[in-house]
């Protein structure tokens, strides 16, 4: 399985936007995900942290 080289959400390369840890997203991306205040916000940043059900 081969590394993603950029953010699955905003496409940016990781190597202009960091990466967040093992998921194909970067931390902008991530950070914005977990910080929203949109009660039913629903991402596919959230299904892939949500991928255990
Ligand atoms: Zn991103
Ligand atoms: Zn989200």
């Amino acid at each position: 399985m081969s590394e993603p080289t950029a953010c699955a959400k905003c496409r940016q390369p990781f190597d202009r936007q960091p990466r967040y840890k093992s998921s194909p997203f970067c931390r902008a991306c991530v950070d914005r995900c977990f910080d929203t205040e949109i009660a039913d916000h629903w991402c596919e940043i959230d299904r892939h942290f949500n991928d255990r059900a």
